[in-house]
């Protein structure tokens, strides 16, 4: 099959591709997991897009990937702008700043340390126009360019998690926002929500419930670890990044929000990660992929490049410590 020559593509070449990209994925509707014999070959660290742009995926040649679907800037009158009536009874249009800028530094930062390249997949349309962590009809209000690039999204995390798993067999996917809550932490959504992570570790593991449905299932039924280990033991996530200088909850220091605004993971999470309702999104429900929302907080993080580069530092070690600890992924280049 063609190679795609990367971000000045031909539009006739991009379209092909895009082609491909849908036709693999409706032949595997429902099976995110299969490997399609015309997958088109993209080279790790290229861009490749959508639909006018809407829509990037930086192809990569490591088990984890990284999605923006909240920081896109491009408002093109095309598309209406989303409404709550016309979108079901809802329409969040919030931009999470410079969360594209973030997940590029993210992917940065990984390469620098480990050679290789995450995969990357970004929403430049702004959240007026699509809402890529919402399903249908709040997602893209019915627009027919709007649920066109909602398809476009899917299908290139769903070429992401193919490759994952056909080169590791298991991989991490991060879903990367930008919070405008008072408390200055990372919010580590794993499809639990306040009330249950304010329960106590004793209350968490006693209920297999609470692991099946978080987006760290399979890692809990294949560690053995219990879920609030895997969650905020000394080698979780947010416990690690607190460790870091990125306090986070939920973490060892900071168990739960304790009745605070706090996100707990979105649609995209749900679809893409390994938990109880994957399957019913489109997903895969027991899949070898888990994953997290992470909300990120503005100062310190996101709010400029110095603060981006570092964080994406971080992030680099702390996947690296969390993913060979819980899930026996080697980051490291060999
Ligand atoms: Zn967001």
């Amino acid at each position: 099959m063609p190679v795609a020559t990367g971000i000045l593509a031909p539009l006739a070449l991009r379209n092909r591709l895009l082609w491909m990209v849908l036709a693999s994925t409706t032949a595997c509707a429902g099976a995110t997991t299969a490997k399609s014999t015309n997958e088109p070959q993209y080279v790790p660290g290229h861009s490749y897009f959508g639909a006018d742009n809407y829509i990037e995926y930086i192809a990569g040649d490591a088990p984890v990937i990284l999605t923006a679907p909240h920081g896109g800037a491009l408002n093109p009158a095309s598309i209406p702008d989303r409404a709550d009536v016309r979108c079901g009874g809802s329409a969040t249009t919030t931009t999470d700043l410079n969360t594209v800028e973030l997940v590029l530094a993210m992917q940065a930062s990984y390469h620098a340390r480990f050679g290789h390249y995450p995969h990357v997949v970004i929403s430049h349309l702004s959240r007026r126009k699509l809402d890529a962590n919402r399903t249908p009809p709040e997602a893209t209000c019915g627009n027919a360019d709007a649920d066109s690039a909602y398809r476009e999204w899917h299908a290139f995390i769903d070429v992401a998690k193919r490759a994952v798993l056909a080169s590791t067999g298991k991989g991490w996917y991060m879903d990367v926002h930008g919070h405008g809550h008072a408390i200055q932490r990372l919010e580590l959504g794993y499809l639990l929500d306040g009330s249950q992570l304010d329960a106590s570790n004793a209350v968490l593991d006693a209920a297999r419930a609470f692991a099946d449905t978080s987006s760290v299932r399979t890692i809990a039924r294949s560690s053995g670890a219990s879920l609030s280990t895997l969650i905020r033991g000394p080698d979780a996530l947010g416990t690690l990044f607190a460790g870091n200088g990125f306090p986070a909850v939920p973490s060892a220091s900071d168990p739960g929000p304790k009745g605070a605004a706090y996100f707990s993971g979105g649609d995209d999470t749900r679809r893409h990660a390994c938990g109880a309702e994957a399957t019913a999104f489109g997903g895969a429900t027991d899949g070898n992929i888990c994953g997290v929302q992470i909300e990120t907080n503005f100062t310190g993080v996101r709010d400029n490049a110095t603060n981006r580069q570092r964080f994406g530092d971080i992030s680099a070690t702390v996947l690296e410590r969390f993913l060979s600890t819980h899930w026996g992924l080697r980051l490291a280049a060999p």
